[in-house]
Parts: structure tokens; sequence; C-alpha cells
């Protein structure tokens, strides 16, 4: 199979390495990054690394996992707000202690994060991918790319002109190539979306700070201001300038995280003028700070304000600024020969540090179910759009004032429905998928018996060819079960019999099915899972209390049929069923349900 990944961001790499690991040599991947190996890992701005994207990598690259923890940062249990002046606002203690993420969160710099994924032996750099196309007469793709010079500059100093490759014969492309994607430009595109509520964001680094106030429990303060309106707009220059008026009608706000022992890393947001830009009076040093100076009257700055202020006078000038924008959620093209993921699948508003998180989840997931698009669009394009509502919601109160104090109280309010959602946002990063292997009767005796064919005239055998059964605890139901719609090899819930042994059996000579099973008992565990391919020609006994999901198959078959042998009652009064978001730790009954993928084996 051969793989084009477009880009070598944060996305790419980690899928890069799960492929790496593989070690298939049926595999043939190759990532083409425009920007050049020097400038791979982009320069060091700060990012948080959230709960939920560290999860998923923890579960998927336990590696990749410490390397990030090895790094000039510092993980982060508590979220907490205050005002300049030091009123708190809102402050959740350790919310992996309490069951409302499943790994500390981790602020870190931007290029020390992408340079730990890097996968340099299979990444090309200086190229750009430019165009896909479905060849002619065939199934398969041609990508061009544009290979520019290391230097791009020739002798005369002119700048060469790229030369143009197309890479033919292509089965996947894995467009990875970020919120500008040229793939996604090309196939699915989609009007940016800048609000409302329109806002921008700005990101500082500065060294030499006293980081003090940061502690090892509160690596990160976020910090609110509410401008002074009036005494900013008196001056005509201000008032006359629709960036500055919207700014300063707002909220501000920064967080403010440690990324070392005197480096520190600011991440501001302000309000725009509805659909504007940002103005370049209000990324002006002096207006930057006017907008977080107290009103009148209100309280001083405490220490933290002081260096935010401070930081603001000698660094805002410097800020890196961009404004907060969306792109509608896409994750397949060209009938699941090209998948989007990270922001090529959508961007999201950056207001609660989320972007980079689901690159990490749709690159671990995507490593998972490799090369099933279908399946890797189906399971995470409700997990972006539900991701990208909650960014915006959670920028609303920078725009519009009179949304703060609900802000602060969704914060504050363990019950209400922001709350169960941040819980539901940071605790299922975590996206597992379970092999299949193929059942022999070996490997399936803990959960029943895997029956083959016997020849006409062999005798009764229950230990090795036939079936023991028991089917005593009541009247013995045969039929023929007939499934429509298709069964995808997913699956959320288990259930078990505990009155009967169940037997099934695909009708047909050539169709295999799947199954996850655990065994019987009431120590069920997501560990104990296990997908199983039953082959043609078989069917199986599940021991009583036998813990079963499926049948599920491969393929576009609309139906199929079924041998069912169970009691008459077994649907109606011996259904133990579980969803499987209650088996992860720290469940809780308001979590989203866990879909498992389950990954088809080869029938050789
Ligand atoms: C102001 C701001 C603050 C943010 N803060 C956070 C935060 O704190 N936490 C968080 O989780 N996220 C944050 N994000 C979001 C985060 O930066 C992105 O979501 C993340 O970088 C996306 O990763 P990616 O791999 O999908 O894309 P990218 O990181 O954009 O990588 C795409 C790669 O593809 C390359 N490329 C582009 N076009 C082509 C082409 N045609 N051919 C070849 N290569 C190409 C690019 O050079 C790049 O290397 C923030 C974003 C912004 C704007």
């Amino acid at each position: 199979m051969k793989v084009v990944v477009a880009g070598a961001g944060i996305a790419a790499n980690v899928l890069l390495r799960q492929l790496r690991q593989r070690a298939d040599p049926e595999l043939e991947v190759r990532a083409y990054e425009l920007r050049t190996y020097q400038d791979a890992s982009p320069p060091g701005l700060n990012v948080l690394m959230n709960h939920n994207g560290l999860a998923s990598i923890k579960e998927c690259d336990p590696e990749l996992y410490e390397a990030f923890h090895a790094l000039q940062g510092s993980p982060m249990r508590n979220w907490s707000a205050r005002t300049m002046s030091g009123e708190i606002l809102y402050h959740l203690e350790d919310v992996v202690a309490s069951g409302d993420a499943a790994v500390p969160s981790l602020v870190a710099r931007w290029n020390e994060i992408h340079e730990a994924t890097r996968v340099d032996e299979l990444t090309e750099y200086n190229v750009k991918v430019v165009q896909v196309v479905v060849e002619e007469g065939k199934e398969t793709l041609a990508v061009k790319l544009l290979r520019y010079k290391e230097n791009d500059a020739n002798a005369n100093g002119q700048a060469e002109e790229p030369v143009e490759e197309w890479v033919t014969g292509v089965d996947l492309v894995v467009a990875a190539d970020g919120r500008y994607s040229a793939i996604r430009e090309q196939l699915a595109p989609t009007p940016t979306y800048y609000g409302p509520p329109y806002c921008a964001d700005f990101r500082i680094v500065a060294q030499g700070v006293d980081v003090s106030f940061l502690t090892d429990d509160v690596p990160m303060w976020r910090v609110y201001n509410k401008p002074n309106t009036a005494a900013i707009l008196q001056e005509e220059a201000y008032a006359n300038n629709p960036g500055v008026v919207a700014a300063a009608s707002g909220y501000v706000r920064v967080g403010i995280m440690k990324l070392g022992e005197d480096l520190i890393g600011v991440f501001g947001n302000v309000k725009l003028a509805d659909g504007g830009k940002v103005d370049d009076a209000v990324k002006s040093t002096e207006v930057l700070v006017r907008l977080f100076e107290p009103a009148a009257g209100d309280p001083e700055p405490d220490h933290m304000g002081k260096v935010v202020l401070q930081v603001l006078k000698s660094h805002g000038a410097e800020a890196h600024w961009s404004r907060k924008q969306q792109t509608e959620t896409c994750y397949s093209a060209l009938d699941n020969r090209v998948l989007f993921i990270g922001d090529a699948a959508g961007a999201i508003y950056p207001s609660l540090g989320q972007g980079a998180n689901l690159s990490l989840e749709d690159a671990t997931v995507a490593a998972a179910c490799f090369p099933d698009v279908a399946t890797i669009a189906s399971l995470r394009s409700d997990r972006r759009h539900f991701i990208k509502d909650m960014s915006r919601k959670h920028a609303m109160h920078i725009a519009f004032r009179d949304t703060f104090e609900e802000e602060i109280n969704n914060w504050n309010d363990p019950e209400c429905e922001w709350r169960a959602n941040l819980r539901r946002l940071w605790c299922s990063g975590k996206q597992l998928a379970l092999r299949a292997v193929t059942a022999t009767k070996e490997n399936f005796a803990p959960y029943g018996q895997l029956i083959s064919e016997s020849l006409d005239g062999d005798v009764f055998d229950p230990l090795t060819s036939d079936a023991s059964l028991d089917l005593s605890r009541g009247s013995p139901r045969l039929y023929l079960m007939k499934l429509t719609g298709g069964r995808p090899m997913r699956a959320s819930q288990i259930t078990r019999h505990r009155q009967v042994t169940q037997c099934l059996g695909a009708l047909g000579t050539t169709e295999d099915f799947y199954l996850v099973v655990h065994e019987p008992g009431d120590h069920l565990g997501i560990k104990g899972l296990q997908a199983m391919r039953i082959p043609p020609r078989h069917f199986v006994k599940l021991h009583v209390g036998t813990w079963h999901v499926g049948p599920m198959w491969t393929g576009n078959d609309p139906d199929r049929t079924f041998m069912n042998l169970e009691l008459a009652d077994t649907n109606v009064t011996d259904h133990d069923t579980v969803e499987f978001q209650t088996l992860l730790p720290g469940a809780n009954e308001k979590d989203e349900p866990l879909v498992i993928p389950v990954l088809a084996v080869s029938p050789s």
C-alpha cells in the first residue's frame, strides 16, 4: 500500500511514528513538508498540551508521552482564574484526582513539542503538496508536488523555480497540512468563519521574568480584566478607531504560564470589531497595556497583575497575533482515498487550548484504525464538532460582556452542563481500538467453543468437534436471525446471558464475522476485551455468562443471516448489558459513550 502524507506537523508526525512502528514491508509511506528541515519545528511559542490529547498519546505512544514530560514545561492539574487585582474567579483543584480529566495537562514550548514528534527518515522537506487527482481508469491517486531547493536562490540571488513532480499509484493520501490545507481547499473547500464572537489571540514568550507566583501546583493562571472603557475612549484617536472601541468594550484575558525557571508564556484574547481584522492600534503596546489596567476605583493590580502589565509593556510589540477562526469538519474525500487529520480536518477557536490536542487524538485514532478511513471519519467527526462548539462558546464572554457572569458560574458549578462537557472533553481523548485475531479452538476456549465442520457419520464428541450445550433452564430457541443495515466494525457496549450457552454462526460458505468477547464473571474490564474473527464454515458456542457483542462484518453487505441458538426468553429476560465508558477509571454516568473500533484481520 502506497501512502502520501501532506505536511509534517504534529498530527502527521504522531501518525508517522505509529506507521513506522508497524514495520510493514507492504506499507510504503512518504511525508512531504513545505518547511525546510531546519525550520520544521516552528519558533518556540507556548502551547497547552491538554488532558485529552495527552491521554490519547499515553495510550498509543507511551514513549512520546514520556518525551513530552521530559521537556522544559510544567504538568498542570488545576484550572484557575482571577482578576488583575487577584480576586479568585474560579479554581478547579486537581481535575485528575476529581476524575474530571484522565491525565495532567502540560504547558510547554511549541517547538520542543514538535521536535519530540519528528520522523525525519520518512519526511522530505521543502516540498509542497499542491494537488491530488484520481488516476485515469484506475483506483489509485496521483499527487502533484513542488520541490524547492533548500536554498531557493540561484548564484545570482534570483529565486529558483520549484521542480514539479507527480507521485503516482498512491492508494491513500493523508492530508495533515494544517488549517490552510491545499488538499482540503481543492477537495472539500469551506468558508472560514471568524465570528461572532469576533476575537483575536496574541502570544508572547518572555525570558527573565520572576515566575515565582506560578507554582508547580498552579503553573498557569487565567487573568481577566474589564477594560476601563470610558477612560480609554476619552482619547479621540481611540474613540474614532473601531478596533480599539471593540477591544475596550469586551473583556480581556491572558493565560500566563510557566515554561521554565525564568521563562513565561502569555496567551491573550481581546475582542475585535465585527468582521474586523486585528487593528494595528490594538496591537500597540500602549493600547494593550491600557486594556489590562483596572478601571478607576477598582482595586490595584496585585503582584501577578503587575507582572502581566510588565510583560505587556516590555514584550507587547513582539506579540504574535491571529484572529480566532473555524472551518467545517471534514475527514474524508474521494471515496475515502483521502483522509484529513488535524487542523486540515477543521480549524477551531483556540480558546480552550484544544487545536493541537484534536490533532493528537485524530492521529492516534487514525493509527489505530489505519487505513480504514470510513471508520476513522465516523469515530472523529462528532468529537471534533463537539470540541469546536465548546471552544467557540468559551470565547463568547470576551466579546459579550453580559455573558461573563454566566461563564464564571459555569466553571464554579460542578453540576452544570458546562462542567459535564469539560469532563467529556478532558476524559475521553482516550480512544482504544481492538485488533481482532482469527478464532481457533485454543484461543476461543476462555469464551466458549469454536465449532468446525465434521464429516457425516462422525460420532458425538462434545470436547472437540461438538458443542457442549446447556439449554436446561428454559425452552430452547433455534432460529435464523436476519440482520439488516450492515453492522459496522465498532462496539460501545457488551452483553452476557447467564442462563444459556448461546450459539451463533453465519449462514453461507464464504462469510466470516466478528465478535468482541470477554470471559464470564463480574470483573469486567476494558483490558479483558478481545475481538475475534470467526472464519467461514464455523460457528461459536459461548459459555454461560460470556460477555459478547456482535456479530459485525467488514465490506458493504447490507444484510446477513445468522443461525442463533438460545432460550425462548433470552432476548427478553436474560440480558445484562454494560456500556464501555462505565469501565474507564473515574467513570461517571454523564460520560459520553466510548466507541471502540474493531480492526479486521486478514483472512489469510
Ligand atoms: C494563536 C493560537 C494558539 C494556539 N494555542 C494552542 C494551545 O495552547 N493548545 C493547543 O492544543 N492548540 C493550540 N493551537 C492550535 C494548534 O497550533 C494547531 O491546532 C495545531 O498546530 C494543528 O496541528 P496540525 O499538525 O494539524 O497542523 P500544523 O501544525 O499547522 O502543521 C501542518 C504542517 O503542514 C505543512 N504544510 C502546510 N501546507 C503544506 C503543503 N501544501 N504541502 C506540504 N506541507 C504543508 C506546514 O508547514 C506544517 O508543518 C493554537 C493555535 C493558534 C492559532
